[in-house]
C-alpha cells in the first residue's frame, strides 16, 4: 500500500504542503507528504504504511518548539492536532497527545482539580510537552503525569508510569526511543476552581508582559525571560 491509498480510509493525507502553515515561527519548507490523523487507529495505519515502505517519519504537535528548514522535510510528517479529546475521570485528566496542554490546563482548572496551574501559557500540545517535560513558574510536566499511552516505532502500543518516563530536566523516554506520544493521563488534587483559575489568569499576566505570543517569535522583538522556563 502506498501512503495516498489512505486516503480512501478517510486519513487526511496531502503531499508537498508548506509547514510554515503550521509553525509558530511561520517559517519551514514543505512536508513531502504530510497527514492529520484523527485517531489512534488511523495513526496506527500511517505508522504501519511508513514501516513498510521505509518511509522517514516526523512527527509534531503545535510546532511551538520546532525550526524547520526552508528545504522542508522529506517523507511523512504527522502533525497530531486532531488528536484533541480530553476527558475528566475523578482526579485525573486524560489528554489526547494533540491537545493543547493549555486548554488540558483550563479542563482541569474547570473541575477543580489543581496541579496543571504552571501550564496555562505554555503554547504545546500534550505530546510536545511530555516529549520535553515542558515547565514553567517552577511547575512541570514530571510533576503531574499519572501515565502516557505511546505507540512505538513497531506499531506497539505501550503505556508507561511516571517513573518509567524517565524525566529530568526537559527530557523524557521518548527521546531517546523515539516513541509517538498518544495521550497522558494527569493524576491532580481538588481544589478552589477560583483559587485554580485565579493562579493561571495570574502566571498568563505575568507571562503576556514577557512573551507577547501575538508575535511569530518573541525572542527577534522581546528580550527572553531569564531563567528556566
Ligand atoms: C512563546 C513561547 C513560550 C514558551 N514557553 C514555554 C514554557 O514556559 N515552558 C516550556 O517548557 N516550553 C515553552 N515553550 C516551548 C514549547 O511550547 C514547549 O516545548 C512545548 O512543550 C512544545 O510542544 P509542541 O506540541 O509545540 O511540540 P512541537 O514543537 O510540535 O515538537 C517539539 C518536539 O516534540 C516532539 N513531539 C511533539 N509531539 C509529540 C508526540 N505526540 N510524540 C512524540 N514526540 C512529539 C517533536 O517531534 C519535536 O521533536 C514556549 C514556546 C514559545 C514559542
Amino acid at each position: 500500500m502506498e501512503l495516498l491509498d489512505l486516503r480512501k480510509d478517510g486519513i487526511d493525507i496531502q503531499k508537498q504542503i508548506p509547514l510554515s502553515k503550521y509553525t509558530f515561527t511561520k517559517t519551514g519548507g514543505p512536508a513531502e507528504y504530510l497527514a492529520f490523523p484523527k485517531d489512534l487507529d488511523e495513526l496506527k495505519k500511517l505508522v504501519q504504511v511508513t514501516r513498510e515502505k521505509n518511509i522517514p517519519l516526523t512527527v509534531i504537535g503545535n510546532a511551538s518548539n520546532l525550526i524547520i528548514r526552508d528545504s522542508g522535510i522529506a517523507g511523512l510528517v504527522i502533525i497530531l492536532t486532531e488528536m484533541k479529546k480530553i476527558t475528566v475521570k475523578a482526579n485525573t485528566v486524560t489528554a489526547e497527545a494533540g491537545a493543547r496542554i493549555i486548554d488540558t490546563a483550563f479542563t482541569a482548572a474547570r473541575a477543580g482539580l489543581s496541579g496543571l496551574e504552571f501550564a496555562a501559557g505554555i503554547p504545546g500540545s500534550v505530546g510536545g510537552a511530555i516529549f520535553m517535560n515542558a515547565g514553567a513558574y517552577g511547575g512541570e510536566t514530571q510533576n503531574v503525569v499519572q501515565s502516557v499511552n505511546v505507540l512505538t516505532r513497531d506499531g506497539e502500543f505501550k503505556t508507561y508510569s511516571n517513573k518509567e518516563m524517565n524525566f529530568s530536566y526537559r527530557h523524557s523516554l521518548v527521546q531517546d526511543n523515539k516513541a509517538i506520544v498518544v495521550s497522558a493521563t494527569f493524576g491532580l488534587k481538588h481544589g478552589d476552581k477560583l483559587k485554580i483559575l485565579d493562579e493561571m489568569h495570574y502566571l498568563n499576566a505575568l507571562r503576556r508582559y514577557k512573551q507577547p505570543l501575538e508575535y511569530p517569535s518573541c525572542g527577534s522583538v522581546f528580550k527572553r525571560p531569564t531563567g528556566h522556563f
